[in-house]
């Protein structure tokens, strides 16, 4: 099966990253993507065709893996990255290695005929694809760069279609001297990145796509303007809570136990401009309101001895868990069972991420005694699995990696048996910011995909797919278990979360949680379907099939439910 991903603009060493994870593994991969303004030196490159300081045009310098000399990538340019198991390496050395890259050049020079510009080929000597390569004045349109070793390929192609071309003259593209460059602009063709992202995927899927292929695309940035009312900051609506407009039935069972049975809500319609943003991620409509909960969402509430003595703990040292916060169905299951998940760096976030019901007014300065207060009540309350997570703190340089690190460590001191896991943000794809919470080595590393490459822009506008992906292959170079989840029901596709288990898979991801998302208040994402039981089964099969260790999903699962659990059978 290929798995072809249209990414979108990812930052170089994020794409690295992922690419790494991909790598490491044995799925095959097509990403395709942009990089903001970016030189990067091939293995054999000179450092001297760099001619400027690429900070003073606004671009980055990284080293790459790959073959070759020194190349631009940019807006406007379409890169490609595929990750493969390439037949009969072993052993084939450069022979093979040549073979791959003659069929990239094919690729591409097919790609180019069918976008309108016949005449371009490979010129002797020089790998990639040109226009007028037997003429006077042979330029390059597609640049390669690849590596092959142990029977896996990643680097590879890029396409210029509309970059700035200007940003060519600040290097010796290649290393070539006297030999132009040019793209489909210049060659007097206008087409759009889209058209040339479906070109190579309908190429790849017959050179590269003999079992099956699989598709999924980001949906594009556009304007703050277009961002829905709570995430635009407007705070969020009416709740969709049993206080004002629902009321609960509850049922008492023989042992005592109290069942939430029912609930009933006044009529309300989602804001016009999040209807707009989620139709253009092709999400319409969505459940009414007024819809009742199916029979599989009722959760069971036991308010025994030890919920009670771990609620009064939590209280007497004066901390948050996202237990109680996310009011999480599962709160009396989980701190049964000596588990729990402390909320540090404050409760406002940065972000407004269309499910969640947190508060985005500005967050108040880190408090310093937090981490040994946190460790001191997981002491107390006799822990053995401990979650620290936190909001997105966009605000502090680190992302408040720091204080996770030092969270880590006070536990450690005040319980060492109990084993911690960190539920953190992208710190902005920032790697030193990441690297501070890995090398606090905590035993499960848990970062949230969210959701489908195609809702995203929609659900988590300040996060991203492919920086999430890096995220967790990074953590995984690291030595560390993985974990992320899914919140479905939000209007993805059960395909599309099969695709997004394979590329949790592909990074390396050790467990994954899915469940059922909950509509927090009006100004909140709508429900687009109660997920049915089977469904969440069937991910299951499908996640453990591809190589997932573990996947913990049913309607009430959520990032932390039976994370001892799941932690310890790895
Ligand atoms: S970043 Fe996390 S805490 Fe902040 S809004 Fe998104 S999901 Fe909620």
């Amino acid at each position: 099966m290929l798995r072809q991903r249209w990414l979108g603009r990812v930052p170089y060493v994020e794409a690295l990253d992922l690419q790494m994870g991909l790598y490491r593994g044995n799925l095959d991969h097509l990403l395709l993507l942009e990089h903001p303004h970016v030189y990067t030196l091939g293995a054999s490159a000179n450092a001297d065709h760099v001619l400027v300081d690429p900070a003073e045009v606004g671009a980055e310098l990284h080293r790459a893996s790959r073959g070759g000399d020194v190349t631009y990538h940019g807006p406007g340019q379409l890169v490609g990255y595929p990750i493969l198991s390439v037949a009969g390496r072993r052993g084939g050395g450069m022979a093979d290695t040549v073979k791959y890259v003659r069929g990239v050049e094919q690729l591409l020079i097919d790609v180019l005929t069918d976008l309108g510009i016949a005449g371009t080929g490979r010129l002797a000597g020089y790998p990639g694809v040109w226009v007028d390569p037997e003429g006077p004045r042979p330029r390059k349109i597609a640049a390669i760069g690849v590596r092959l070793s142990r029977g896996r390929s990643m680097h590879g192609f890029a396409l210029n279609v509309a970059p700035d071309m200007t940003m060519f003259d600040h290097i010796v593209p290649c290393g070539i001297e006297g030999l132009g460059v040019t793209s489909l602009e210049a060659e007097g063709l206008s087409v759009e990145m889209a058209a040339a992202v479906d070109a190579v995927f309908e190429r790849a899927a017959v050179v590269w796509g003999a079992d099956g292929v699989e598709r999924l695309d980001v949906t594009e940035r556009v304007a703050t303007g277009d961002l829905a009312p709570f995430t635009r900051g407007l705070g969020a609506g009416a709740v969709v809570a049993p206080d004002d407009h629902m009321s609960v039935e509850t049922r008492v069972e023989p042992d005592g136990g109290t069942v939430v049975e029912g609930l009933t809500i006044k009529k309300r319609v989602p804001g016009s401009r999040m209807a707009k943003r989620l139709s253009e991620a092709g999400v319409d409509g969505g459940l009414e309101i007024a819809t009742r909960k199916p029979e599989w969402l009722k959760a069971r509430v036991d308010m025994g001895h030890r919920f009670r003595h771990l609620k009064r703990t939590v209280r007497s040292f004066d901390l948050s868990t996202v237990c109680e916060e996310a009011s999480c169905p599962n709160i009396f299951e989980c701190w049964g069972e000596g588990t729990a998940t402390f909320l540090i760096n404050g409760e406002r976030c940065t972000r407004a991420c269309g499910y969640c019901h947190v508060d985005t007014s500005r967050p108040e300065p880190l408090d310093a005694g937090e981490p040994e207060r946190v460790a001191a009540a997981v002491d107390q309350m006799g822990l053995t699995h401990v979650v620290i997570t936190a909001v997105a703190r966009d605000d502090l340089s680190d992302g408040g990696a720091a204080a996770f690190a030092a969270t880590v460590d006070a536990i450690r001191g005040r319980a060492p048996t109990a084993s911690v896991e960190v539920l953190i943000s992208d710190c902005r794809g920032d790697r030193a910011a990441l690297d501070v919470v890995f090398d606090a080595k905590p035993d499960v590393m848990n970062h949230n995909l969210e959701t489908v490459a195609r809702l995203q822009r929609a659900v988590r506008p300040s996060a991203g797919y492919a920086r999430s992906l890096a995220v967790l292959a990074r953590a995984k170079a690291a030595g560390l278990i993985t974990k992320s989840g899914l919140i479905v029901g939000m209007g993805e596709t059960a395909a599309e979360v099969g695709a997004s288990l394979a590329d949790l898979a592909g990074v390396g991801c050790d467990i994954v949680t899915i469940g059922q998302y909950l509509r927090p208040t009006t100004n909140h994402l709508p429900v687009h379907r109660w997920v049915e039981p089977s469904e969440f089964a069937g991910y299951v099969e499908i996640g453990e099939s591809l190589g997932i260790g573990h996947v913990e999903s049913s309607p009430l699962t959520r990032s932390s439910y039976r994370a001892g659990a799941a932690a310890n059978k790895l």
